[in-house]
């Protein structure tokens, strides 16, 4: 009890941005480089406690102790292996809830599969993390501990947000977490290497853009706005035409290009006809394409394509000079994939999902 009182009176200096952190350093009459070593035990060296950062005044480190928490926000409390190499870990945060993180592994990179959110709002109709429905956002310490956690045993090489959650509606923590994540003094990792995907939250794509540059990912899924509005609701919001204009205007880092993701659903959105409608739509856009063969999860009411399907929806796109990828499932027997993380929550399945406020 003592513990849980502690937690809500102060703040995990991990939920702190690098710029915040220095804020305080300079609020406090220090100078700003104390502020970098500060971060470089946290990120560098994984200090534990503050009693550890030595090349502070001993009345700093009091300072610190008195004002935030320096512990671990996530428990990991289960690790499964996929037979393909693929790794899920679930992790517990501070008021019990749960979480899933994907590390996945390939020959030049291990890509670790970052959440964003407890469930997910937008009730995309062939998503289990959709089915569970939104019980919070992570904070940033959650999101950056999922990485720090996991890279103890694995060298990770490059985060996507495809988790569970939508990124942009928690986007004040995504940014945060993402600035701590590229800061030299902190995790140093290239922003090249960090991928936001999204279901298309237009306000805040154009927001995002505005505050860092990374990859962007946008879960396309459908040509069309008929069929787009019956499988990701957040559509009826933001239409294709817009969603387009918003992704075309992102600064990806440099030679980087802007991503699309397709779902393949059978008989839903795998037609000759939608492939050519999403050839025209995409044709002349910088960018590359994902074509995902849907990850079966019980009870989503939607089946996969025959591989035969597959390759013939990539080449009608690739007649329109679109740089196409068909990405294989990983993790699929340990409920890994893309789409199947609930974190072991029920899916509270619903057919007409509600426009959440966001
Ligand atoms: N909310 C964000 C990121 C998490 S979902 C987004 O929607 O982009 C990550 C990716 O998984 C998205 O591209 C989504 O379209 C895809 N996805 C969701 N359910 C899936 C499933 N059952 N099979 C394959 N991909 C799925
Ligand atoms: Fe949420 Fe993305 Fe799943 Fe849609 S696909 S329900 S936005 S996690």
């Amino acid at each position: 009890m003592d513990q849980f009182m502690q937690d809500n009176v102060n703040i995990n200096i991990k939920d702190l941005s690098p710029g915040e952190i220095e804020k305080f350093v300079l609020q406090n009459n220090l100078q700003p480089f104390r502020a970098r070593q500060i971060v470089k035990w946290l990120y560098k060296k994984g200090a534990g406690s503050f009693d550890e950062m030595t090349d502070l005044s001993k009345d700093f480190r009091d300072l610190l102790e008195f004002s935030f928490l320096l512990k671990p926000s996530l428990e990991l409390v289960e690790e499964q292996v996929s037979k393909d190499g693929t790794k899920k870990y679930l992790f517990k945060l501070f008021d019990g809830n749960q979480i899933e993180s994907v590390l996945i592994p390939d020959k030049k990179r291990k890509t670790l599969c970052i959440s964003s959110q407890v469930g997910c709002a937008l009730g995309c109709t062939f998503c289990m993390t959709g089915t569970v429905g939104k019980i919070r956002n992570l904070t940033p310490s959650e999101i950056l501990d999922q990485y720090m956690i996991v890279n103890q045993n694995n060298a990770i090489t490059n985060i996507v947000f495809m988790g569970m959650g939508e990124p942009l509606d928690n986007l004040q923590n995504l940014v945060k977490a993402i600035n701590t994540f590229i800061d030299p003094n902190c995790l140093g990792l290239s922003p090249k290497r960090i991928t936001v995907s999204t279901s298309g939250l237009v306000p805040q794509i154009k927001e995002l853009g505005k505050q860092v540059s990374v990859n962007l990912a946008v879960s396309l899924n459908a040509p069309r706005d008929e069929l787009r509005d019956e499988l990701m609701p957040i559509n009826k919001r933001y239409p294709i035409k817009e969603l387009l204009d918003a992704s075309i205007n992102f600064p990806v880092p440099n030679r980087k290009f802007l991503m699309f993701e397709y779902v393949l659903l059978k008989d839903i959105n795998d037609s000759d006809s939608d492939a050519h409608t999403l050839g025209s739509l995409l044709e002349g856009i910088k960018c590359k394409i994902n074509v995902i063969p849907f990850n079966e999860a019980y009870p989503l009411p939607y089946q996969s394509p025959s591989w035969d399907r597959v390759l013939k929806f990539q080449e009608i796109l690739i007649s329109y000079k679109i740089n196409v990828r068909i990405r294989k499932s990983r993790g699929s027997d340990i409920l890994g994939a893309c789409g199947q993380l609930t974190a072991k929550y029920p899916s509270k399945i619903v057919k007409e999902p509600p426009l959440p406020e966001i």
